[in-house]
């Protein structure tokens, strides 16, 4: 399966029954047991992500990214914090739920901008660069490419998350594959850290910060890479 076949089963996933799923994982409404752990862990990596920004006590007013937005879940909180935020996803009827949901909060939101966009295709030159999740969706000869690019829009930081490819992962995986059922969708692909670091250092970064953010079914590998 090359990419374009990739990113347009994606496109429609996300537009169709992966909406639906992922629209309730990224709320507050009740979900299973197996989604009630995927959103607890998808909510710490939005939370440590936020935690570095605010240490670093220059929210109000940065410009920020955030390719492949879903909901909105990192995208509004950071604009709430006074953040200049881009949010952009390649479905639809993501970035409009993310849209939805700005104008829910409290005090109309004018620091925050949507586009349904695939990510490859921003252009644009921001402080920081986020994009959470979503390589799960690159396979891994694809990955250079799309870091390559954030890169290019990236001034000084670019924000990654990963599911990360270990060997106690690798067997999971394997594992569930032998029960696919009605969820599996799209097809998940994990990264090597060593080869996300790699690319990173090639587009002239270097990884500061990093975090793993885990759950029983969620696990996420976030690095924080800046301008050597
Ligand atoms: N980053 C969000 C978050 O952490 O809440 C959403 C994560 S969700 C697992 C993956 C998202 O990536 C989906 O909304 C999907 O539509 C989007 N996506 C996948 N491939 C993309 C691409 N090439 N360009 C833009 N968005 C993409």
């Amino acid at each position: 399966m090359n990419l374009v076949d990739d990113k347009t089963i994606v496109r429609q996933y996300f537009n169709s029954t992966g909406f639906d799923r992922w629209q309730r994982i990224y709320g507050d409404g009740k979900v299973n047991k197996v989604q009630l752990d995927i959103r607890t862990g998808h909510q710490k990596t939005v939370d440590t992500v936020i935690e570095w920004l605010q240490a670093d006590g220059n929210l109000p007013g940065l410009s920020v990214c955030d390719a492949g937005c879903g909901v909105g879940s990192l995208s509004i909180p950071l604009a709430e914090a006074g953040a200049i935020v881009c949010a952009s996803d390649i479905s639809e009827k993501m970035v409009a739920e993310a849209y939805d949901r700005s104008t829910a909060v409290p005090g109309k939101l004018y620091n925050i901008s949507f586009a349904a966009q695939d990510l490859e295709a921003l252009t644009g030159n921001f402080h920081t660069v986020i994009c959470l999740d979503v390589l799960i969706h690159y396979p891994q000869n694809k990955a250079a490419e799309m870091i390559a690019h954030l890169s290019s829009i990236a001034q000084s930081r670019l924000i990654l998350s990963f599911a990360p490819k270990t060997l106690a992962l690798t067997a999971l995986k394997k594992f569930g594959e032998l029960f696919p059922g009605p969820s599996k969708t799209t097809r998940a692909y994990q990264h090597r850290e060593a080869d996300i670091i790699k690319i990173l250092e090639s587009n002239g970064f270097v990884v500061k910060r990093t975090a793993m953010n885990s759950t029983s079914f969620y696990y996420s590998r976030l690095l924080e890479a800046v301008r050597k």
